[in-house]
């Protein structure tokens, strides 16, 4: 058994993946791990990943991919949690190019940093798929644009997207690397929370067309201003080929201001809810709208004005890869929201469940549209505390705050320290919940159960909208005209 091959190059390792789709399942959790599966160690800033390898192997890792000096610190536990410590002694341990196919032992992927190697193998897989590549940014409505985008673009050939949210200089890899060969679209969410991500995310990508839902306040905390924010989405164009196309809101100041300082070389298409592309609502119910828009007219199975700006985006590039607008409208049939998103739940009452997460803008935009739905039903507003805005945090929570009261709704209940504190500004608490009017913070999920059930009457209009880490959707139970 001398020279058993336990340990590969990233070079070699990423060969084996573009050989082999069987190396291709990259887990980063070694809870998740299946036999078979590549397991990535990465340091994060709480778990260093590298603590789980035994149990990655233990579950029928494939593979582990860790830091090179780490597994030459740790070579004979590394060895024996692999059932090879007869081989302790053989240092240095030699790589070997081609693996034997059939034996079963966990293979080391020695590496100077395994989420390069993890960037570098998603990116690989990807060029191989040799399809349109397109990704979509923006501060809100990334994963429902391109939940639409990819259901309208598989009207027309192999279109490969994700449900949920693998957006990330992390996440986004590890699902580029499932991208199978001769897909004809691949559409991609793609994040930062910290400047320079956009960029290496543009760079493993390499879009054909990239395109901004809005410029609002997400991560602001993270990037300081609204131009921070501007500069770091519009990096997605930065690594765009070059006839590539950049899809655009005319309507979102913060996007054209950014645009006129710094032109792009690509082309640009303008998408936005303007005359200029002669849009008009021309019917609208709960849940459903009809549109006229560029010439067309399309009906969509849901309303809210966030999601009808972000539909223009998706009507203009599809039209511009030669959908017809019967492609286009089968697409649009064929979607629903995905959870939480603004999605509408009837009983007595009408939920608005927007309960995956909030900023300050589309905190706005929510509030907008329960108040045009709620029509003839009294307006309740459940809102959770936004997070991640940093330095922020106050004023716009009393930005949403009296934005909430604008609205004039019967009710606002609120739940979290920071609209708890905006509510004290604002003078809006301590008002008698039995007035069954007026704001009323919770202290705790607890409580605003009971305010539920006392406040909210059987029949409202109510909209549920919070940061992600705020759970909201724990209420939704507990809901007067909905249990
Ligand atoms: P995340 O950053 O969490 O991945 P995301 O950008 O993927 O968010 P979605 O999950 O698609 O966004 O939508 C989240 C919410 O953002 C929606 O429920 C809606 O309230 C709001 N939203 C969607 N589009 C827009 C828009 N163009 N402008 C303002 N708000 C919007
Ligand atoms: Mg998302």
């Amino acid at each position: 058994m001398a020279g058993y091959p336990v340990a590969l190059s990233q070079d070699e390792f990423i060969r084996r993946v573009k050989k082999d789709s069987a190396w291709r399942a990259f887990i980063l959790d070694s809870r998740q791990v299946s036999r078979g599966d590549v397991f990535f160690a990465l340091q994060g800033e709480r778990v260093n990943g590298h603590s789980y390898i035994p149990q990655a192997i233990e579950a029928g890792a494939r593979a582990v991919v860790l830091q090179r000096h780490y597994f030459e610190n740790h070579q004979q536990s590394l060895l024996e949690a692999a059932g090879l410590g007869e081989h302790c002694d053989e240092s240095p341990l030699v790589l070997a190019s081609e693996l034997s196919e059939e034996h079963d032992t966990v293979v080391f992927v020695s590496v100077e940093s395994p989420l390069e190697c993890l960037q570098a193998a998603g990116a690989a897989v990807l060029a191989m798929s040799g399809g349109f590549r397109i990704g979509i940014t923006g501060s809100n409505g990334k994963t429902g644009t391109k939940d639409l985008l990819a259901s309208v673009l598989s009207r027309k050939g192999d279109c490969f997207s994700r449900k949920g949210n693998f957006n990330s200089v992390i996440g986004l890899p590890v699902l580029m690397a499932q991208v199978p060969v001769n897909t004809d679209y691949t559409v991609m969410e793609m994040a930062m929370s910290e400047k320079g991500e956009m960029e290496t995310l543009s760079r493993l990508v390499r879009p054909n067309a990239a395109l901004i839902t809005n410029i609002g306040t997400a991560h602001i905390g993270n990037i300081g201003s609204r131009e921070g924010i501007a500069e770091e989405k519009f990096q997605i164009f930065s690594s765009m080929t070059e006839d590539g196309v950049a899809v655009l809101p005319d309507d979102d100041p913060w996007a054209m201001k950014y645009l006129e300082e710094h032109p792009l070389q690509q082309r640009i298409l303008y998408y936005g809810l303007g005359s200029r592309h002669g849009f008009s609502i021309l019917a609208e119910d709960v849940g459903e709208t009809v549109i006229a828009y560029q010439g067309g007219e399309f009906r969509l199975p849901f309303s809210g004005r966030h999601m009808l700006h972000n539909t223009a985006g998706v009507i203009t590039l599809a039209r511009q890869l030669g959908l017809s607008d019967s492609e286009i409208q089968e697409g649009l049939n064929g979607f629903q929201l995905p959870q939480g998103r603004g999605n509408i739940i009837r009983g007595h009452s009408l939920l608005i469940d927007d309960s995956y997460n909030a900023n300050a803008d589309s905190m706005a935009a929510a509030i907008e549209q329960a108040a045009q739905v709620a029509v003839e039903r009294q307006l309740v507003l459940i809102l959770g505390d936004m997070l991640e805005l940093g330095d922020y945090s106050d004023e716009h929570h009393r930005d949403v705050l009296s934005r909430a009261m604008d609205a004039e709704p019967s009710a606002i209940l609120l739940l979290g320290e920071y609209f708890s504190r905006a509510a004290d500004h604002l003078g809006g608490a301590g008002l008698d919940p039995a007035d069954s009017s007026g704001v009323h913070a919770a202290a705790d999920i607890e409580e605003l159960k009971g305010l539920c059930k006392s406040i909210i009457q059987s029949g409202s209009a109510i909209l549920l909208k919070g940061s992600r880490g705020m759970e909201l959707e724990r209420i939704i139970p507990f809901l007067p005209g909905l249990e």
